[in-house]
């Protein structure tokens, strides 16, 4: 069972105060037959959706609550391509064709997202100018150089800084070294999902808010998906349901471990405060045991993210811990005013790799991008595509891969989040 029952409602977020926008898509009422039904209107399966080549008219898309409610709506918009795993990890992960793909993959992730943006015109603030991953220490040093030498090795644009350089771009001198991947940027985060959805209804495609997938029963030429006001069959299933994965498929929720992230805003900065902190607006993913992550966005707020609860849950959405450290490292935030606070569960899996799932006859799903979903749950729908059409994808295929000791997983949760703090101390 899912060890979770999500709200429904919208979280009260800066994203969706400032979104472009919202169209509400009904929920299903009857019973209707499609080729393609894909289960949740996020990056993931919204990009899929898209992808897919095959007669839009024959394609459903089905979410719980609206496009984009789920982590696609109150992520911290930063478009990072990098893959948080250390290179000499992912040799043990992968073989050498393997790895040498799921490079290619990732490298090609922001592009793809730039060119969708480009190609439907969704008006989402997006900015290329590139993204830092800053952090202290030797074992930083050595992360941050193997995926510089690896990326230059493959001609991308990428530079490793000091503790000088940093300090410049960033405004504090709190880290020793940063990577600037000029691949990356920001966007607004739910008015790019919002932008995917339409896209998806100006190609054909129909989507449902508000309608929960209860359950699925194999039927003799496919599979029959049933809602509270209707039931869907269908020849082929995409399930893309990420950090809100539920009981509807078995053993599926075992697969990821849902954890709390949270992010706070500020009101616009005064003018000679927001110059002084990132002043070319590149967004921030520390590598560190317990990282935080923040960026200035279009209207000049802070936003500032970082761990849920200790034991990865939301509890009662207390971000002290956040605005404790956005002071920490400027101090100058002190005498701004908080306006948002919100959080959501993002998927995370035991290898830290995304996971494209072959789960049945023509059942695939698509999950676990680790904190960096805007590039690769955009990437990993364009790849379920390809694996329902028969063709390879770019990530290998995987099949059931449970979480030994999954029900325990706050407790694992817990204990990862308090050596990571006493590791980040020392
Ligand atoms: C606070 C936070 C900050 C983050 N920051 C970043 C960042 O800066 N950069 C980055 O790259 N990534 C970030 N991420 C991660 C990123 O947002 C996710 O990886 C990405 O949005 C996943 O997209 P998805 O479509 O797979 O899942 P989601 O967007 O979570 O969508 C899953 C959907 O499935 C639906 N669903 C679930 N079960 C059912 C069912 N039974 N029936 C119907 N519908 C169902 C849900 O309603 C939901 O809408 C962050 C995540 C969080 C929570």
């Amino acid at each position: 069972m899912s060890n979770f029952n999500p709200d429904l409602s919208w979280p009260d977020s800066l994203w969706k105060a400032t979104a472009e926008s919202e169209q509400t898509f009904s929920a299903l009422m009857g019973d209707i037959e499609t080729d393609i039904l894909i289960v949740g209107a996020g990056y993931t399966g919204l990009s899929s959706a898209l992808h897919l080549k095959i007669n839009s008219d024959d394609v459903v898309v089905i979410d719980q609550a609206q496009p984009g409610w789920g982590c696609s709506g109150r992520n911290g918009g930063q478009i990072n391509p990098n893959w948080k795993t250390a290179l000499d990890q992912l040799e043990k992960l992968y073989s050498k064709e393997g790895l040498r793909l799921f490079l290619k993959t990732i490298d090609q992730s922001a592009d793809l997202v730039f060119d969708l943006v480009d190609q439907y015109d969704i008006k989402c603030h997006a900015q290329r100018n590139g993204c830092l991953i800053s952090g202290k220490g030797e074992k930083t040093r050595i992360y941050l150089s193997n995926w510089a030498n690896n990326w230059q090795s493959m001609k991308v644009e990428v530079e490793l800084m000091d503790s000088r350089a940093t300090a410049d771009m960033v405004g504090t001198d709190f880290y020793e070294y940063s990577l600037l991947d000029h691949r990356g940027g920001s966007l607004q985060p739910l008015s790019y999902a919002r932008g995917l959805a339409r896209a998806c209804t100006e190609k054909g495609i129909t989507l449902f808010g508000d309608t929960a997938a209860l359950s699925v029963t194999q039927i003799p030429d496919g599979w029959r998906v049933s809602s509270a006001n209707g039931n869907i069959k269908c020849r082929k299933l995409i399930l893309a349901t990420n950090g809100y994965t539920d009981s509807l498929w078995p053993g599926l929720c075992r697969c990821l471990i849902p954890v709390a992230s949270m992010l706070s805003a500020t009101e616009p900065l005064p003018a000679d405060l927001a110059d002084t902190i990132l002043p070319a607006r590149q967004p921030v993913a520390e590598y560190m045991a317990v990282p935080f992550y923040y960026r200035i966005d279009e209207s000049g707020r802070m936003v500032f993210g970082g761990r849920g609860t200790i034991t990865g849950g939301i509890g009662r959405l207390n971000t002290q811990h956040l605005k404790a450290r956005a002071i920490a490292l400027f101090p100058a935030l002190k005498s701004v005013k908080w306006e948002y606070d919100w959080a959501g569960y993002v998927g995370i899996t035991a290898h830290q790799q995304p996971m494209l799932m072959h789960l049945g006859e023509n059942v695939y799903a698509g999950l676990g991008f680790n904190g960096r979903g805007i590039t690769m749950a955009t990437m990993m729908g364009k790849q379920l595509a390809k694996a329902v059409a028969g063709e390879t994808p770019g990530l290998p295929i995987r099949h059931s891969e449970q979480i030994p000791f999954h029900r325990f997983h706050r407790l694992g949760v817990a204990a990862r989040i308090l050596s990571g703090h006493i590791a980040d101390r020392f």
